[in-house]
This record gives C-alpha cells, structure tokens and sequence, in this order.
C-alpha cells in the first residue's frame, strides 16, 4: 500500500470499508478522529510502504500471527496518534450500539493470536506511542521512558550508545515495550535478573472506562497493585498501556555517559551426546543461583541506585547478564551447550558460523531449510556449533531470532511461500529456591520429547532451557509464578500451513500433558497447543483470579483476543 496522509485515509475510509470484505460497522463519530487501514499490516508511522501480506493471505482487514498460520480478519484496524485519541476512541465506543470488542496489538511478533481479534484491532504504532527519551538517573538508579509502541531495536539503539542496557530483552527486535510488557517475557537474562516485568517501574494505561491510570511498582495503593500484577504479563486484556518506565542496569564502565556500544562475550560449553542430564539441569540451576544472588548482592551497583542511608555505591556491570543451554538433536541424541554471556568492550571476536551476525543470513537460511528438510539443519548444527569465547556484535547478539526469522521470512515471501516458526514453551517445576534443585520433573520431560518425537518421526529445531527463580515474579497470569523451575522451549520451522501439521499439534498437545502431570505449566507467551483441561488445571486458579479483576476493571468484557478466546473462555 502506498503511503496516504492521514487525511487521505480518513476521507477514503468509508469507501474503503466499503469495497473490503470486512465490511465497517463502525459508527461515522468513531471512526472519525481516527487514522484507520483496511488492509494489513499498515503503513509504518515513518511512511514507509507496508510490507505485502504473506503469499496466500487476502487483501482487506487480514491481520497474521507471527507463526503465520493463525490470522483474524478484523472489522475494523485503529492507529490511534496518541493517549487522548484513545481516551476519545473508548468514549465513542461506550456510545456505540452493540457490544464491540477491542483487541490491542504492538509489534504483532506473538507467535499465537495473542494479538489477533475479531472486531476492532487497535495497533500502538504511531509517532506519539513510538517516542524514546534519553535515560536518567534518580535515587533508584537509570530508567528510561518509552512510549508503548516503540520498537526494542530502537530502545537500545538509544540506550547502548549511554552504556546502559534493560537487565532482561526478549530477542524480537520489532516487538513493542507495550507487547513485550504485556507478555511478561523471558528471556535469556532472567536466571539472573527475573522476567522483563520486574523491571518495570511504571507504566500509564488507558481503561476501557476512558480513564487514563499511572501505575507504579512498588504503590501502596491496592488498585495500582492489582493493575501492576494483572496488566504485566495479562495480554492486552485490562487496558492499552500508553507509556512505560523501565529500569536500566550498566552494560559498560561510564555508564550513561555517551560512548562505544557494549558488545557481548560468550562462554560457550558443550557436554558430550550422551548426556547427563542431571548434571546438565544442575548445573545450569547452581550458575543461575549464583549469579542470581551475585546479582541481588550487587543490585544497587548495577542499576545505580542508592543504598538506604543515601548513599550511592560505585557503578560497576553484572559478572554474568545471561546463562541459558542451547540443545540440538544430533542423528541419535540430544547436545547440550551452555551458554554463558555479559557485556564487554574487548574486540570482536564474531562466533563462527554467523549466529549472532547481525544480518542473520546464516540463520535465515537454517530456518528455511529447517521447514522442509529439518535433517540438514540438524547436522549443520551438530557439525558447525561452536564452543569456546567468542566476543560479538549487541544487535546481532540481542536480537538473533528475530534478526534471522525477518529475513527468512523475506527470503521465504519473495519465494511464494510462507515460513511457519513455531514455539511452545513449557516450565517444569525444580522445587524451592534455596534447596538443591529436584531435576527429576526436567528430566522425565525431556525423556518424553525425546521418546514422543522418536515415535512421531519429528525433529525439533532447537530445544532451550533456562533457569526461572520466582522471586519478583507478580504478574497473575505468569507460568513460573510460584514455580521455580526449567523453562523448556521447542521450535519447529514449517511452510504454508493454515493448522499446525498434526502431529506437531499432538506432540504438543501430549507434552501439555505431560507437563501438568509432572506439575508444571505451559507458558502462555508463544504458541500454545495444550488441551483445555491441562490449561485449566495449570492456569485455573490465576485465570480465576484475572478474571476477577478484569469483571472490576473491564466490566464490559471490552478487551479480548483470539488467544484468550480459545484457550481460557470456549
Ligand atoms: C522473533 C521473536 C523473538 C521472540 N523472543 C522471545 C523471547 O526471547 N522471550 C519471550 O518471552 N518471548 C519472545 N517472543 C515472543 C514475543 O516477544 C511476545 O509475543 C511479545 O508479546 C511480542 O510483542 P509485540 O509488540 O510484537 O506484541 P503483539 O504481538 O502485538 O502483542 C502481544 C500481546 O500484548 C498485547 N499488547 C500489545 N501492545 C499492547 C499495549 N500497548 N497495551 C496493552 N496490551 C498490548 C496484545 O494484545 C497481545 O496480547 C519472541 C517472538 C518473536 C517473533
């Protein structure tokens, strides 16, 4: 779509409604005020030309997933400019005949339909929602204020220049800070700093009431406690968050002083094919407690806050930012290589074979090759998997799936097809925090991938694990609350499908159940094929819980996406 003034779209909206298949049922007064696209995805608010929709997708209000097999056709696609036109937007809908339903989307890099709705899509991509201030420094350390719609890429292009880097950063560098707060992510920082939502200080949030609420971590009063844990990791359900303040730790010395871009060293380890797995799971546990308390001892150092008395220690960067274990089938078992990282000054030293390149070519081309022959890609990665020391590149290194599933995608598209990237993350319990890990639930369940995968001829692409303690952790709709344990993630690549392939959905389906039975749950952050009863069982008490508190603070049931839809309310 060519790029169109605002005023253009306002005028041509009617017609344009008119001619799309999802036809309006917009009130006039609504639509208004309001810059509105009928085809997807919409120009980007610097007027660069929106990217096609995906061979095989339609023109019209056609919205995708990032695994590119879910999509909604919405009646309606919203770019509000800023807070008050949203303020002005819930006053005209609480006007409007008919029960309607928003849904909120940011980057769209969900893998499920997280951000996919039926009704009116509202996407926080705007100049006003996309604005990114210089970091500061006050009593409790560096922060930075971001509008909701900004782009991680562009946050850290921001905040590496000033040395300073958010403790944890999912690797999606086209997600928003609103979509990634929203999800409450994990990252490959949180063994040692916690999920992205405890780090975040505030955030301002529009109601569906039209009332504008700033919410601070930490408040003593209950209505900012309650919006705090619900609308961190709730999914757009509460509200749209406008505006968001976040810690920022040291990445380098001179911290907030302008200067060179920290880079990122890696320490990779890798543990022969015939595992241990105890050890494995162990030892990554011990590491993440280590420099979790490290971290927790040091905590004012690093974020640059004061103690107690007033007095403000010595800014210094972590020991450890990141520690996770990257596994990949070989022709008859699984290799473990632990990953250790920080940030460094030193000269690059790139990882060979291009993992953490910032243009991602290398990857690119495993993906696509991973959806249709994922033998190849297996042996690449059992061959070609580097371990040693290696110093690389914070863009390349920060953003490393979304840099190589962009340009797979790309690649894909130009091709005529499109590339499914499939996840599903699953947290297996590993007992209190302070006691020797149980790794037996761990264990069992990689067994399980391993036999249920064996027997429905699937080969999974990468599998990670990462250690997540539960301390900080407050959001109610969280998968690791009050279960500290190993997050286990598997990823499959696959090409034009409009259902996830059987046996993938059942392999999936299986380990869902698998996992309840051995009391853990499936994180409800990427893709989720689990049958409603394991999600009931895993999630029933917090869904209660949320559920309360969206009757208090969305009494209409205003809010709602495809994926709550179908996994919690059906
Ligand atoms: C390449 C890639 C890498 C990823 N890496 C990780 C990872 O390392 N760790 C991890 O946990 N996840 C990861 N994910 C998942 C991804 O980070 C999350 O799905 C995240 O929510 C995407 O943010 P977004 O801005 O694209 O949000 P969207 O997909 O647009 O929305 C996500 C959710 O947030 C809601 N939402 C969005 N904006 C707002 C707002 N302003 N106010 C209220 N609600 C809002 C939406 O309704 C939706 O429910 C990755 C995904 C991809 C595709």
């Amino acid at each position: 779509m060519s790029t169109l003034s605002r005023r253009d779209l306002l005028v041509g909206t009617a017609s344009a409604f008119g001619a799309a298949s999802c036809a309006p049922a917009i009130p006039d007064a609504m639509c208004a005020p309001y810059y509105v696209t009928a085809i997807c995805p919409a120009p980007s608010s610097d007027g660069a030309a929106a990217p096609a929709p995906p061979p095989g997708g339609t023109s019209g209000c056609e919205l995708f997933a990032y695994d590119e097999i879910e999509r909604a056709s919405p009646n309606a696609v919203i770019h509000p400019a800023c807070e008050a036109e949203l303020v002005d937007f819930f006053a005209a809908l609480a006007r409007a005949p008919g029960a309607r339903t928003v849904t909120v989307r940011g980057g769209g890099l969900s893998l499920d339909s997280q951000s996919l709705g039926k009704d009116i899509v509202l996407i926080i991509d705007q100049k006003d929602f996309c604005r990114i201030e210089r970091p500061g420094r006050d009593k409790d350390g560096f922060y930075m204020t971001v509008g909701a719609g900004a782009r991680w890429w562009d946050v850290i292009a921001i905040c590496a220049r000033f040395g300073l880097m958010p403790p944890s950063l999912q690797t999606g560098g086209d997600a928003t800070v609103g979509g990634t707060l929203s999800a409450d992510c994990v990252s490959r920082m949180s063994a040692i700093v916690g999920k992205e939502g405890s780090h975040v200080r505030n955030f301002r949030i529009v109601l569906p009431s039209g009332e504008v609420v700033s919410v601070s971590r930490g408040s003593g009063d209950i209505r900012q406690q309650e919006l705090y844990s619900a609308v961190i990791g709730g999914f757009g359900y509460l509200g749209v968050v406008t505006e968001v303040t976040f810690d920022l730790i040291a990445a380098r010395d001179n911290a907030n002083v302008r200067g060179p871009e920290p880079r990122v060293f890696t320490r990779a380890t890798r543990y022969p094919a015939t595992c241990d797995w105890d050890a494995v799971f162990r030892s990554l546990q011990s590491r993440s407690r280590e420099g979790r308390l490290s971290y927790m001892k040091q905590k004012a150092s690093y974020h640059g806050s004061s103690l107690g008395d007033g007095s403000t220690p010595p800014v210094a960067t972590p020991e450890w930012s990141a520690l996770s274990v990257a596994c990949f089938l070989t022709g008859y078992s699984l290799e473990a290589n632990l990953l250790e990282q920080r940030y460094t000054l030193d000269p690059l030293r790139p990882t060979p074979g291009g993992i953490y390149a910032r243009d991602g070519s290398i990857n690119a081309f495993a993906e696509r090759v991973d959806s249709f022959w994922p033998t190849a890609a297996e042996l690449v990665l059992d061959f070609g998997w580097p371990q040693g020391e290696f110093v690389d590149d914070l863009f390349g290194w920060a953003f490393f799936f979304g840099n190589s599933t962009k340009r797979a995608k790309a690649d894909a598209h130009a091709l005529g097809y499109r590339l499914n990237c499939i996840q599903q993350s699953f947290v297996l319990p590993s007992g209190p925090e302070n006691h020797p890990p149980d790794t037996r639930p761990a264990q069992r369940f990689i067994e399980l991938v391993l036999a249920r995968s064996h027997a429905a001829d699937l080969r999974p692409g990468p599998i990670d694990f990462l250690y997540v303690g539960d301390d900080d952790d407050t959001s109610v709709m969280s998968a690791s609350r009050g279960l500290p344990g190993f997050v286990i993630t598997l990823a499959f690549a696959d090409r034009d499908r409009t259902t996830l392939r059987p046996p993938i959905d059942e392999l999936l389906r299986a380990l869902s159940s698998d996992c309840r039975l051995l009391g853990g749950r499936v994180h409800l952050v990427k893709n989720v094929a689990a049958d409603r009863g394991d999600l009931r069982a895993m999630h029933g008490d917090a869904a209660k819980r949320f559920r309360e508190l969206k009757a208090k603070y969305d009494p209409g049931g205003v809010f709602r996406n495809d994926f709550f839809s179908r996994v919690f309310e059906a």
